[in-house]
């Protein structure tokens, strides 16, 4: 065995170490699904290259190796989880297991910055970690020490070398070269004191059958397979229990949380398509922490093609987490023959429109939950509007706003309105962009709306603006800001004492030239104001929020 080399964990590390050690986390047992996890993600990427490689004889296991072991040791507080997977390389230990390449333990880490100055407490920080999951680092919270032993599939050294890593996980790690290495990957861990439980073979059973049942490879506990189910998404519709759509969703999500709602979708013309979709509880990008990954995986036939794969949904759709296999998808696609690949244009057509038909049924059929999700994913939605034009009609149709004629709170979406649209109202949709309800019922604008009885949708975002003005028209009506709105109260003109044109023109002129001439360009009479006297209207028939939202789009 080679002499070993000490290094120290990039800073950044080390802090999330110190954290994950730390914090009071409740569910320690998650390191094990996390070391599983990766496990078949290696061995995923192992069948794939198998499967893909010109010369086979190089990538070659026996199905034997294509397997997640597991085996403890309760006398010696050893928990050993082994994997036939692609294994790593000296580099790639140090680059992997020794800063933060993980996208979850990012965010994270951004998170935990982003909050008040100085070690945050251990209750936000248990909490934090309960969203993403911090992948291998988890490990320490029940090791004393980890050893991995790792030898790359395509390694060119002698047979049985390879690496080892070890870790207590208190600033530092050391690299040696090591003997006997299989390829794949073996973490070796000395469990703590207090986590002896771990290496309880009853126990492991225990846990291994809750957090990773989903695994698409053999996971066995000395030599006994556990997990014998069928991928979630491969089974007829209906027949997985909500327990292992939960795990699923963990999984692809690297989230602890479970979906808020559940779409299971198949198809077999024109394309075969096997799906599942999960919509979270919450979105990620709150609180400054940039624009999220794509989270639906490519699959065909139970392969991993694609980790999240931005061309089977429209990016607008992001923070849908989900599987999508299709047999019809080659497995040596590459990453340049999926951004012009026909195939998967229909793909994510078919499944878009799927998606959007599902949360036009849930609108109708469940209000309530569906107000749940449009309040958190509304922005999505919008975004979608303003950006998905092939889709635009069909997401215009799942907005949902307050209006003028209905109680605080309860939103009304296009065709309700549409629905019960006075005749004289003609072919226009009315909506006015404020800043609140308050503000909308105080505003001069809706005088002339609310003498004829007319309908108006309030938005509260600077966004809806651009939304209408991009969408332009909807079901044949067309979209009017009610603030540009050419309406005339009936009889607002002509009333007694009221000026002629002339003196009405005059007037206008001496209040440009003379005291509003720094402020005004044109002063004319309105005839749509019932009870204020004066109403300002945006030069260019922009509106305040639109130049805005323009102003922050061309910088
Ligand atoms: P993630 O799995 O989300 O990338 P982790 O912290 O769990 O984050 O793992 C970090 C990286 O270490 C992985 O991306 C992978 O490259 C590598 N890795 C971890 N475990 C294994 C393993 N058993 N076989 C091969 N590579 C592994
Ligand atoms: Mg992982």
């Amino acid at each position: 065995e080679g002499e070993a080399v000490s290094h120290k964990f990039e800073a950044e590390t080390k802090q999330l170490l110190e954290i994950v050690a730390k914090s009071l986390y409740t569910d320690k047992e998650v390191f094990v699904r996390e070391l599983i996890s990766n496990a078949s993600d290696a061995l995923e990427k192992r069948r794939h290259l198998q499967l893909t490689a010109a010369d086979a004889s190089s990538a070659h296991a026996a199905e034997s190796e294509l397997q997640v072991k597991v085996s403890c040791d309760t006398a010696k507080r050893l928990l050993v989880i082994q994997d036939g997977g692609v294994g790593m390389s000296k580099e790639e230990l140090v680059e992997n297991l020794g800063c933060i390449a993980r996208s979850g333990s990012k965010a994270f880490m951004e998170q935990m910055k982003g909050g008040a100055s100085g070690a945050p407490a251990s209750s936000s920080a248990s909490s934090i970690i309960g969203r993403f999951g911090v992948g291998f680092y988890s490990v320490f919270m029940v090791a004393e020490s980890v050893r991995v032993f790792s030898r790359r599939i395509d390694s060119a050294d002698p047979e049985g070398v390879g690496y080892c890593w070890s870790s207590t996980g208190d600033g530092a790690y050391s690299l040696s070269r090591a003997t006997n290495v299989k390829v794949g990957t073996k973490v070796e861990i000395s469990l703590k004191a207090d986590a002896s439980e771990f290496a309880s073979q009853y126990n492991l059973e225990r846990i291994i059958r809750k957090h990773s049942s989903f695994v698409t490879f053999p996971v066995t506990l000395h030599g006994e397979r556990l997990n014998t189910l069928e991928p979630v998404w491969m089974k007829p519709k209906g027949a997985a229990t909500a327990e292992e759509h939960e795990e699923l969703y963990r999984h692809l999500a690297s989230a602890y949380d479970s979906p808020r709602a559940t779409l299971q979708f198949e198809t077999d013309a024109p394309i075969a398509i096997k799906s599942v979709f999960y919509v979270p509880p919450s979105h990620r990008e709150k609180m400054g922490m940039g624009q999220q990954e794509p989270a639906v995986s490519l699959y065909s036939r139970k392969v991993l093609i694609t980790p999240r794969c931005a061309e089977l949904l429209p990016a607008w759709m992001r923070f849908v987490v989900g599987v999508v296999d299709s047999e019809d998808v080659p497995l040596n696609i590459s990453r340049e023959t999926m951004q012009d690949s026909a195939l998967l244009r229909r793909i994510s057509q078919v499944l878009s429109a799927r998606l959007l038909k599902w949360w036009n049924e849930q609108a109708r059929a469940d209000p309530a939950a569906y107000g749940g999700f449009y309040a958190e994913f509304a922005k999505f939605l919008k975004e979608g509007a303003c950006t998905d034009f092939a889709r635009q009609r069909e997401i215009v149709k799942l907005l949902r706003f307050e209006s003028s004629t209905a109680p605080a709170g309860s939103l009304v979406g296009l065709d309700e309105y549409i629905g019960r649209m006075a005749p004289e109202q003609g072919d226009k949709i009315y909506y006015l962009v404020t800043s609140s309800r308050a503000a909308a019922e105080a505003s001069a604008y809706m005088e002339v709306f609310k003498s004829k009885g007319h309908e108006v949708l309030w938005c509260y975002q600077e966004i809806d603006d651009f939304v209408f003005q991009n969408a332009g028209t909807y079901e044949g009506k067309t979209l009017v800001s009610a603030a540009a709105a050419d309406l005339t109260l009936a009889d607002g003109a002509g009333a007694a004492g009221a000026l002629g044109k002339d003196e009405t023109k005059a007037l206008g002129k001496w209040m440009v030239a003379g005291p509003l001439s720094e402020r005004v360009s044109e002063v004319m009479a309105s005839a749509r104001l019932v009870d204020s006297p004066a109403v300002i209207n945006e030069a260019g028939g922009q509106s305040a929020s639109m130049r805005r939202f323009m102003m922050m789009v061309d910088q």
